[in-house]
């Protein structure tokens, strides 16, 4: 099951969020057939976008992350909740491209420039929406110029994702560390002292380390509390109904087109792979009732 742990430091100058998002990204690439390099932007992209759902208030609260890009992947979006649940989308799911100079996974090159776009919904009338240009398409760059440039919150994010030989993944996860506002210089040196040295979050799934672990060894020097923790998982919201309203939302002409070309209609959801049928009588009646 995978985890996240909140943390903060006795002095009150760093909140610590980490997390383990393994099952996660191996549901996603299952329900995408993720090639290698994707498994890496969207596992990647919904880590970040799990740990920022559990920063909102409010029960109904989400949090979407949408990347547009010039590289091949070109859009990619994370949807996530306050409760640690999350799903994804990778519009080219298939990209394949070589290991770059450092022989990694080159999320940077597939995701290429573009937008980074963050709408937090929280149940007002109008949802936050914050955009930044986006850094190097390795995501965890990007996130964190997002939390610089819109929320003026200094933060370290990391996210990884380790794929193995057989293209399931073996370990994903990350971390942010952010920098309140009363933190002391002093502080922050040596917090980006002891980042420089440290081991990649490779090594770390490598060694099995849990979120508690990661953040102990991320904080070393610091004295830690932790605030929560929590499992968190893969979950689409979609249901029959909210197919219904996308399909009564086209309008009454396209429906009796679909009605008169093929007599039904099935909806795939982009998130998780469920397939909607409806059949004629169905749509005759959603005709009615679209305008
Ligand atoms: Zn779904």
């Amino acid at each position: 099951m995978d985890r996240l742990v909140k943390a903060i430091t006795k002095d009150g100058f760093f909140r610590i969020y980490a997390a383990d998002t393994r099952g996660i990204v191996n549901t996603a690439q299952k329900y995408h057939q993720l090639s290698p390099v994707c498994s890496a932007a969207l596992g990647r992209l919904m880590t970040a976008g799990v740990m920022m759902g559990t920063m909102l208030k409010g029960d109904s609260a989400t949090l979407t992350l949408q990347m547009r890009g010039n590289g091949p992947i070109r859009y990619m979006a994370s949807v996530s909740d306050a409760f640690g649940h999350v799903k994804g989308y990778c519009a080219n799911p298939a990209v394949d491209l070589p290991l770059n100079s450092k022989g990694k996974l080159d999320v940077g090159k597939a995701v290429g420039r573009g937008t980074l776009g963050v709408v937090k919904d929280i149940g007002m009338r109008e949802p936050y929406i914050g955009q930044v240009p986006i850094q190097t398409g390795e995501i965890g760059d990007d996130i964190a110029y997002y939390f610089m440039q819109s929320e003026q919150t200094p933060s370290v994010v990391a996210l990884g994702v380790l794929v193995d030989t057989d293209i399931s993944v073996k370990g994903a996860g990350g971390f942010i560390i952010q920098v309140m506002p009363d933190c002391d210089d002093e502080s922050l040196t040596r917090l980006e002292n002891s980042i420089g040295g440290m081991m990649t979050l490779t090594e770390m799934f490598e060694r099995g380390m849990t979120p508690e672990e990661v953040i102990r060894y991320v904080m070393l020097g610091f004295e830690t509390e932790i605030l929560e923790s929590m499992e968190i998982s893969y979950r689409c919201d979609c249901s029959k109904e909210r197919m219904e309203r996308a399909i009564i939302s086209l309008g009454r002409e396209q429906i009796d087109e679909i009605i008169n070309d093929t007599g039904s209609a099935e909806i795939t959801c982009r998130f998780c792979d469920r397939k909607y049928t409806f059949g004629r009588e169905e749509l005759k009646r959603f005709r009615d009732l679209a305008k």
